[in-house]
């Protein structure tokens, strides 16, 4: 018998992470919400709990407000890879600010604790390394990927007047690149294209010259995080690092990627979109104190392995 079921909203819910995260928010037997526009979403991603009880689907865009009585708010609608945040720029940067504005309106309404999915990305193409919650960062406000940054910092920005001014209880975290089962196959990222193209025996596609580096967190190491950073004291309101403080160039990744698959595959050079950070990792040393003994689990090789499973089994049937 659960001791403390509650009314869940998950907005983005039916996308990557959001859909991992309502998985395991119905198994724990909560109530949960989940709030959609599909735009980089899929109904494949979450048709399994579609008739169960303790799950609602709702059409929804965030850019306008809703309301529900909830008791948590996960607020992760936002296009996260940037082919899709370039596609329509202005509204991912309308997503960000007039999703977080309205979000947090309905948990100052309904006095629910309210989580937003910052990211990495608030660091901009960062001059410290590694990265941790005190460093401001260094974002190009004018360039192709200021709709997606900016927004996410801006969102940052409303969680902490609405906390300050309304008292809103809020937790603020900062994903770094999160990747498994139920990743866009076609959406652009850089595991995902790696490991279709590999699967595919088509060219693997780097961008620049390799160098850049990013820490890859495998999504179950995230879920199990953001739970327990919702469950925090009501005075911890974050910003927190999320992620792996693994660090590896895309040349390695690639080659990581083509052992495992046993791919034929060949590695090609593209360019180097405009403002693509050079290195990314995170320092995790206020989330293993605030999260009570959590640390990433799972390594690369064994997150690429369980991913590479799910996108064999799942598209290559
Ligand atoms: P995703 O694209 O798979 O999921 C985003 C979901 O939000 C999709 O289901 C999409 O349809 C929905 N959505 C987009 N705009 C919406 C709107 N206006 N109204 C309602 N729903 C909308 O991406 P993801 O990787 O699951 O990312 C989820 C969240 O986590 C995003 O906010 C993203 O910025 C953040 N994040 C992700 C990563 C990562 O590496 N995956 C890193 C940092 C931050
Ligand atoms: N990247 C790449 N080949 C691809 C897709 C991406 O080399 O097919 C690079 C990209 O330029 C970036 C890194 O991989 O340096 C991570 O890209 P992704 O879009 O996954 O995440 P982000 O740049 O937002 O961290």
């Amino acid at each position: 018998m659960m001791m403390d079921k509650k009314r869940i909203l998950v907005t983005g819910g039916a996308g990557f992470i959001g859909s991992n995260l309502c998985d395991r928010l119905v198994r724990e037997g909560h109530d949960v919400l989940c709030l959609d526009n599909f735009f980089t979403g899929n109904k494949n991603n979450i048709r399994h709990l579609i008739g169960n009880d303790h799950f609602e689907l709702i059409r929804h865009d965030v850019i306008n407000p809703y309301m529900a009585e909830v008791d948590e708010i996960y607020n992760l609608a936002c296009p996260a890879s940037p082919p899709a945040y370039q596609h329509d720029a202005i509204k991912t940067i309308k997503t960000s600010v007039m999703g977080a504005i309205n979000m947090l309106g309905l948990a100052r309404y309904c006095k629910a604790r309210i989580l937003q999915a910052s990211t990495s990305e608030v660091y901009g193409d960062p001059n410290v390394h590694p990265q941790s919650e005190s460093y401001w960062g260094n974002v190009n406000p004018i360039g192709i990927r200021s709709c997606y940054d900016e927004g996410k910092r801006c969102a940052e920005t409303l969680f902490m007047d609405y906390h300050r001014q309304e008292g809103v209880r809020i937790k603020i975290i900062r994903i770094f690149n999160t990747y498994g089962p139920r990743m866009d196959p076609d959406d652009g990222r850089v595991v995902s294209n790696f490991i279709m193209q590999a699967l595919r025996g088509e060219d693997i596609t780097i961008y620049g010259t390799g160098e850049q580096t990013r820490s890859f967190q495998y999504i179950d190491d995230l879920i199990e995080a953001m739970i327990r950073v919702m469950g925090t004291a009501d005075d911890f309101t974050g910003p927190v690092n999320l992620g792996n403080p693994g660090e590896f160039s895309m040349l390695e990744l690639a080659q990581t990627v083509i052992r495992l698959t046993n791919s034929k595959s060949k590695i090609v050079f593209r360019p180097l979109p405009m403002d693509d950070p050079r290195q990314r990792r995170p320092d995790i040393s206020m989330a293993k104190q605030i999260l009570g003994g959590w640390e990433p689990k799972v390594d690369l090789n064994e997150g690429l392995l369980r991913t590479i499973e799910y996108f064999k089994s799942t598209y290559l049937k």
